[in-house]
């Protein structure tokens, strides 16, 4: 896109990146995702190629084979990404935190254990907090680990575990008890090795299958039955003495930069929405000019656009904030709740512009249809965004 959602300040080699994978999205994504969305298959031509960029490894360290990007690189590749299919910065996002979480969180053993594995793409992480019975309030989570000696066994079972059965590592959070004052003092995050695959994966692990969803095919989303799973010591994040009882905030770190990764998301999907609708409305002819020619519809471009402009900036704002080391909590919910509220709104105009057409599956805005509401609800729905942001203002802003 020649003018929307153009970032200032981006380096040579951050500009040489998104060239890169903006050529790849036009050339090997935008082509096939509509086949592929509407036959739930695996994008493995797609993966293989983003394996060849070295997208797995984009944030992880040169010393463990990474590019060393930022988070800002990030999530304007997945910006990208999500503009050609938003099923494939699915596949790349759970795999972008666990390798987030290793980095900042693991220890020296799990890092030259995992990442330059995970920067090649021959080890793909998944990320699991969710459970039947609870996705917003993580406070309920009861899958739990009971240590023996330098053993953890762990059952209960996980939900919507995106990467469910491509991942060899899922990041798990689970209570432990340790006599904490809070609840979430008594939860750890292991890092669960299984084989990729479904059924059972590791002796008391197992991928049941893929659940059915909506849209965001492709990129299959799982849940997970652990019953009577053992796993050593070394499989805490951070080790025992650092991690034991910091899972969730280990967690919430990682899922700050998820929030950022679902806002670019939000505006690469409304990035494409504004494109076809753009496009179609010079094409269709109405009452003997093009739809773009009645101004009702013009005006639904630039309410579009403008959209488009504000989500991005904020998105970037809070990537700019966590990549200078600072708390971007208010900042990444405030980029989530409006780049996703907005996407919904500006692929509902874009359906809306192509008429019956739109309602086409040979259509993109059908599967952009079918792909925006997701993005109110993963990493956090609005309602948790807006509690997130008002806790941090009014802590700003308490009267004295
Ligand atoms: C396709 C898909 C992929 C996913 N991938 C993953 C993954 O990889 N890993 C993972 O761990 N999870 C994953 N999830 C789970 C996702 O994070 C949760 O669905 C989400 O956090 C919402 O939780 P819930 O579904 O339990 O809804 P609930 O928490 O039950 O909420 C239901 C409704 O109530 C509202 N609500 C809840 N509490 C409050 C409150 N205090 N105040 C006001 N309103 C409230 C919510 O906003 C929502 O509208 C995925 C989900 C989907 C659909």
């Amino acid at each position: 896109m020649a003018r929307l959602a153009q970032t200032p300040g981006l380096t040579d080699v951050q500009q040489s990146i998104l060239e890169t994978v903006r050529e790849f999205v036009d050339k090997e994504i935008i082509p096939h995702a509509q086949r592929l969305e509407h036959a739930d298959e695996y994008p493995a031509d797609i993966v293989d190629g983003m394996r060849e960029m070295g997208l797995f490894g984009i944030t992880i360290d040169e010393e463990y084979g990474g590019l060393g990007e930022s988070l800002l690189t990030y999530a304007l590749v997945v910006e990208e990404l999500s503009r050609g299919w938003m099923s494939i910065s699915g596949i790349i996002n759970t795999h972008f935190i666990v390798a987030y979480l290793i980095s900042q969180h693991g220890s020296p053993e799990q890092k030259k254990y995992f990442l330059p594995k995970m920067a090649e793409g021959s080890v793909r992480g998944a990320f699991s907090m969710s459970e039947p019975g609870c996705g917003s309030d993580v406070s309920a989570i009861r899958t739990k680990a009971v240590r023996d000696g330098d053993r953890f066994t762990i059952d209960g079972q996980k939900m919507w575990l995106t990467n469910g059965g491509q991942s060899s590592v899922v990041a798990t959070l689970v209570k432990t008890d340790l006599g904490a004052d809070t609840v979430y003092g008594n939860m750890t995050t292991f890092l669960v090795e299984k084989e990729p695959g479904f059924g059972e994966t590791a002796p008391g692990l197992t991928i049941p299958g893929k659940i059915e969803k909506m849209g965001y095919k492709g990129v299959e989303t799982t849940e997970m039955v652990l019953d009577g799973h053992v796993v050593p010591e070394t499989a805490v994040l951070g080790g025992v003495d650092a991690g034991l009882g910091r899972g969730f905030y280990q967690m919430m770190d990682g899922i700050e930069v998820g929030r950022v990764n679902v806002a670019a998301r939000a505006c690469g999907i409304s990035i494409r929405a504004f494109e076809l609708a753009v496009a179609y409305a010079q094409q269709r002819q109405t009452f003997g000019k093009p739809l773009s020619g009645h101004q009702a519809i013009a005006f639904k471009l630039a309410e579009m656009g403008t959209k488009i402009e504000a989500a991005h900036a904020l998105m970037v704002n809070a990537a700019r904030l966590k990549d200078a080391g600072k708390r971007n909590d208010v900042e990444a919910g405030m980029a989530k709740l409006l780049a996703s509220e907005y996407c919904a709104e500006v692929v509902q105009e874009a359906f809306r512009i192509h008429g019956g057409y739109g309602y086409s599956k040979e259509y993109e805005i059908e599967r952009l249809m079918r792909e925006a509401p997701f993005l109110l609800i993963g990493e956090g729905t609005s309602e948790i965004q807006k509690t997130i942001i008002s806790r941090g203002l009014l802590k700003e802003y308490k009267q004295r």
